[in-house]
């Protein structure tokens, strides 16, 4: 029987090639709806977003580009969403 491998050691796999200089998702830092910032917080499949303390924060480095939160979101916290330019970004290893 195959071994079973958990989420987080699949995406262990991935290259991240981070762009410093340029956050491909910008979320608006001053919104306060508790159940739509969850949403967002419960769907990225990386766990970039945490809420603490009444505030959400982001970080960029580690996207999987999926585009989750930018569907999730429908413009209440993410205020843009891009890929990130030519070279950065993902590159996945499992398919
Ligand atoms: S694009 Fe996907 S992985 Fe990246 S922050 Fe949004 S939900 Fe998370």
């Amino acid at each position: 029987m195959a071994k079973k491998v958990s989420v987080d050691d699949k995406l262990g796999y991935n290259v991240f090639h981070t762009d410093e200089s340029y956050a491909h998702i910008e979320i608006d830092k001053d919104y306060k709806n508790e159940e739509e910032i969850r949403k967002v917080v419960l769907a990225c499949p990386a766990g970039l977003y945490k809420y603490e303390n009444g505030e959400v924060t982001f970080s960029h480095e580690g996207c999987l580009e999926c585009g989750t939160c930018r569907v999730v979101s429908g413009g209440k916290v993410v205020k843009s969403w891009n890929h990130p330019y030519g070279g950065a970004g993902v590159t996945y290893m499992q398919g």
